[in-house]
């Protein structure tokens, strides 16, 4: 195919990199996503939360429900001047195609709408339902966005089986890798308390620093567990410690530090807690720690979702993908707990979130494809 006939995939994707969606702001996005599913049947619902514009849409009313899920808003573009190309200004170079958002995540979207026009120009009555869940607050706070529509579904007893999250997963080549599931993430700040004094006479003071570090050791060393098929170890890892009154005769009062957790579906947070108050109680320290989940972990079984993702996958890239559950957190975390199954497929992600974002326009157009295999596999062979 020469550069010069128009893919409609591509030209989406374009449209959709010029409108600038900086989190929370969908700036348009989902209405461009609304015309186009709403030629093709779907009802879209357009669900506001504060500032977060979200997208439910639904083409039928049976099961099993396949759903694909993502984001219309994207990260700071950072100083303008250091890009390229102007980061809302799509720019093709190279077999590439350059701007915020291209590769995290709308070639994610642009792929997921002509897939499904595609699929249903070729099959116009499917098995089940298809829908697409849609939110413009992934990259900021995401409070108003993936979590609150699934309460919205749940609370009207509307349920999604499985669910293709568009995020960029692969990391060499498109679906080299496919996220089955993520990790936990549990952050603590901790204070520990001392009693501020004279360096000269430590008999008088208590130092918090000197009581903390063998906590701090003793945390580094723990062996969590041995992580599992899909699981790689828990870890923890301490980011931050303040103490000190920057005077070199003084110990400290006070001493404060973060710190934090990715942990396997071994562990809950709860069950996470309890073992790291009892490694400090175990320790002669006065301390207060507060806590902060970010997600709970996550994992899809093997089943229908996992086979026909793979299927796909390795029908149109020649390799099967492999299964895993590394990266950050994502919307999987809000989604899974509902009891669908979750699988993130998207493009390379090596440029997220950087300066000259990017993707590779022949994977966009491979996305696609692997998509639509992913509605024939499911929603044709079902019986
Ligand atoms: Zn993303």
């Amino acid at each position: 195919m020469s550069a010069s006939t128009p893919v409609p995939e591509i030209e989406l994707l374009r449209d959709l990199i010029s409108r600038r969606s900086v989190t929370p702001d969908d700036a348009g996005c989902q209405q461009i996503l609304i015309e186009r599913l709403s030629a093709l049947g779907f009802e879209c619902e357009t669900l506001v939360f504060g500032a977060v514009t979200n997208l439910w849409a639904r083409r039928g009313k049976a099961s099993p429900v396949l759903c694909f899920a993502g984001h219309t808003d994207v990260v700071p573009p950072g100083n303008e001047a250091d890009w390229s190309s102007a980061p809302f200004t799509p720019t093709l170079k190279d077999g590439y195609l350059y701007g915020r958002g291209s590769a995290d995540m709308k070639s994610g979207l642009a792929a997921m709408i002509v897939a499904i026009e595609q699929f249903l120009a070729a099959n116009p009555d499917p098995v089940g339902s298809l829908a697409l869940l849609i939110t413009s607050d992934e990259e900021g706070r995401a409070r108003d966005g993936t979590l609150k529509v699934v309460e919205t579904l749940a609370a009207r007893d509307e349920h999604i089986d499985w669910c293709v999250l568009g995020e960029p997963s692969s990391q060499e080549s498109l679906g080299d890798i496919v996220r089955i599931g993520r990790r936990g993430s549990l952050s603590g700040m901790l204070t520990v308390n001392g009693i501020q004094g004279h360096v000269a006479y430590p008999q008088t003071t208590d130092n918090p620093i000197r009581r903390f570090a063998p906590v701090l050791a003793e945390l580094h060393e723990v062996v969590w567990d041995e992580g599992n098929e899909y699981f790689p170890p828990t870890s923890f890892q301490v980011v931050d410690v303040q103490s000190g009154t920057g005077a070199p005769n003084v110990t400290p009062a006070q001493l404060n530090a973060r710190f934090n957790l990715r942990y396997s579906t071994q562990w809950t947070d709860e069950t996470l807690k309890k073992r790291v108050h009892q490694i400090f109680d175990a320790h002669d320290i006065d301390y207060e720690l507060q806590w902060h989940l970010s997600g709970e972990p996550f994992l899809t079984q093997p089943g229908k979702l996992i086979d026909a993702v793979s299927q796909a996958v390795t029908e149109l890239s020649g390799n099967a993908p492999e299964l895993s559950t590394g990266g950050g957190t994502s919307d999987g975390r809000f989604i899974s707990p509902a009891g669908a199954e979750v699988v993130e497929l998207g493009p390379v992600n090596a440029s997220i979130h950087k300066i000259d974002e990017h993707v590779r326009v022949d994977d966009v157009i491979k996305l696609t494809a692997m998509y639509r295999r992913i509605m024939e596999l499911l929603l044709l062979d079902a019986d």
